[in-house]
C-alpha cells in the first residue's frame, strides 16, 4: 500500500490565513453593510507598471512569430539578459554578484521551499520566531529538527545569534541552516550591516549556511540597512539569498524572483570531498524546473530599466506614505511598535494586553478593520499585530481613524 510522508501530518492544521478567512466571512454575513477593511493578508494592490506590461506585451507578440518564438529556454537558470539585468541592479547598491550566481525563479516562496532539497535532512534548522510560516513548514515536511532564535520587544524583533547555542530536547546546540528574513515579516524589522556581519561570523564558526530572504529589500529607506546580505565582508562564503519581484514591482500574480547560491559557498560531503552548493543546486533545478516564461522574463527585465525603476519606486513611496499614516498612528496612541520605515509591514504589541486572536476579533467586530494575529507567526507573536501598508491610501487613513477611537473608546 501507498505510504505517505506522514511529515505532513504534523503540519498546522489550521493555516493562519484560512482561518481569519472564516472569520471575515462570517463578520461579513452578519454584518453585510458594514465597511470592511483589509490590511492582513500582504499582497500589494497597486497596478503593474506601464513599462512592465508594454515589455510582456511586446514578448508576447514575439511568441506569435515564427521567427522570434522561443520554446525551452537552454538552461533553465533565467536568460542572460534578466540576470545581467540582476547584476547590475546588484552593483547599483554595492553588492558584486556575478550573473553566472544567480537563478531566475517563479517567486521566492518555490525557492524557499526548494532549496531545502539540497541539505540533508539530519540539518538542525535555527528560524528566527516570529517567521515566514513557509520556512517552518518546508523543513517540518521533510522531518527536520527546528530550533528558534527569539525575536521579541527586548531585541526590537531583531534575533542575533546565541553564542552558548539553541536548545534541543535539553541539550545545546548550534544550527547548520540558519533563515533570516531582512526587512522581515512579519516584524518589519531589518538588520544593520553590523548584526549582519555577526549572524555571518557565527555561521563560519560553526559550519552553517544563512539562507537569507531579501523579498522586501526594496522598501529599504535607511542608509546603514543593507539591502542584500552580499554587501557584507565573506557573505558569499556562507550566505544563499532568495529575492522577488512580487513586492518590489507588483508581480505578485506576474510570478518571477531570484535566487544567488554564489560560486564561493562550498561545504563538505560525508566522506570529505569539497561540495559547491551552487552545483548542487543548479543540478537540483535542471532536474526538476525548466524556468520562467519569457513573456515574464522580458517584463521583469523592464523593471530594472532606469524607467522600469522609476515607474515601480513611484508604488513603492505610494505604500511607504501608507506606512507612514499607520507609524504615525501608532506613536500618537503609545503603542509599541517595529516596521514601517523599511517595510510595508508595521508590527504592533496588542493594546489591554490582549492576546493576537481576541484583539483581531475586537478590531474585526467593532471597527470593519481586518489584520493579521501575530499568534499565526509563532510564540513571539502571541500579544503582537500585523498591519500591510498595501492597501488604498484613503482606506488606510480612514482605518487608522478608527483604530484611535476604538482605542479611545475602550481606555
Ligand atoms: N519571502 C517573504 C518573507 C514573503 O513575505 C513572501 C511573500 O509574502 C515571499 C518570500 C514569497 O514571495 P513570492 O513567492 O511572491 O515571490
Amino acid at each position: 500500500m501507498v505510504k505517505i510522508n506522514e511529515n505532513y501530518l504534523k503540519l498546522e492544521k489550521n493555516y493562519l490565513f484560512i482561518r481569519i478567512a472564516e472569520k471575515v466571512n462570517a463578520f461579513q454575513k452578519a454584518n453585510p453593510d458594514a465597511k470592511l477593511i483589509r490590511m492582513g493578508i500582504g499582497d500589494v494592490t497597486r497596478p503593474i507598471a506601464p513599462v512592465v506590461v508594454d515589455a510582456m506585451k511586446k514578448a508576447c507578440d514575439e511568441m506569435g512569430v515564427k521567427e522570434t518564438f522561443r520554446g525551452y529556454e537552454d538552461s533553465g537558470a533565467g536568460y542572460d539578459f534578466l540576470r545581467n539585468a540582476v547584476s547590475d541592479y546588484y552593483r547599483s547598491f554595492g553588492a558584486d554578484v556575478p550573473a553566472s550566481d544567480i537563478r531566475i525563479n517563479d517567486g521566492a516562496k518555490s525557492d524557499c521551499g526548494n532549496l531545502v532539497d539540497i541539505f540533508g535532512d539530519d540539518n538542525i534548522i535555527l528560524i528566527t520566531d516570529p517567521a515566514y510560516p513557509v520556512y517552518v513548514d518546508s523543513n517540518l515536511m521533510n522531518g527536520r529538527q527546528i530550533v528558534y532564535a527569539d525575536s521579541n520587544e527586548e531585541n526590537q524583533f531583531a534575533a542575533m545569534p546565541a553564542p552558548d547555542g539553541y536548545e534541543l530536547n535539553g541539550q545545546k546546540v548550534f544550527p547548520d541552516i540558519i533563515y533570516l528574513c531582512s526587512p522581515n515579516n512579519p516584524t518589519g524589522a531589518a538588520y544593520s550591516k553590523e548584526q549582519l556581519a555577526e549572524w555571518i561570523a557565527y555561521a563560519k564558526q560553526h559550519g552553517a549556511v544563512i539562507l537569507y530572504d531579501a523579498a522586501y529589500e526594496a522598501f529599504i529607506s535607511e542608509d546603514n540597512i543593507p539591502r542584500s546580505i552580499y554587501q557584507i565582508d565573506r557573505a558569499k562564503e556562507v550566505a544563499i539569498e532568495m529575492c522577488s519581484l512580487s513586492k518590489t514591482a507588483g508581480f505578485t500574480g506576474v510570478r518571477c524572483g531570484y535566487t544567488v547560491v554564489p560560486s564561493e559557498l562550498k561545504t563538505m560531503a560525508s566522506d570529505g570531498t569539497e561540495v559547491s552548493l551552487a552545483q548542487l543546486w543548479n543540478r537540483r533545478e535542471g532536474s526538476k524546473f525548466n524556468g520562467v516564461s519569457y513573456p515574464v522574463q522580458r517584463g521583469a527585465e523592464a523593471v530594472f530599466t532606469p524607467e522600469g525603476q522609476k515607474q515601480v519606486k513611484e508604488n513603492i513611496i505610494y505604500y511607504q506614505e501608507n506606512a507612514h499614516v499607520i507609524a504615525e498612528t501608532l506613536k500618537e496612541l503609545n503603542i509599541p511598535f517595529t516596521g514601517g520605515i523599511n517595510s510595508p509591514y508595521i508590527w504592533f504589541k496588542c493594546p489591554f494586553g490582549m492576546d493576537s486572536w481576541t484583539f483581531f476579533d475586537k478590531m474585526l467586530n467593532e471597527i470593519a478593520v481586518v489584520g493579521t494575529p501575530g499568534a499565526g507567526f509563532g510564540k513571539n507573536g502571541t500579544n503582537w499585530f500585523r498591519l500591510t501598508a498595501f492597501g488604498d491610501k484613503d482606506l488606510t487613513i480612514e482605518a487608522m481613524n478608527r483604530l484611535k477611537e476604538l482605542v479611545k473608546n475602550s481606555q
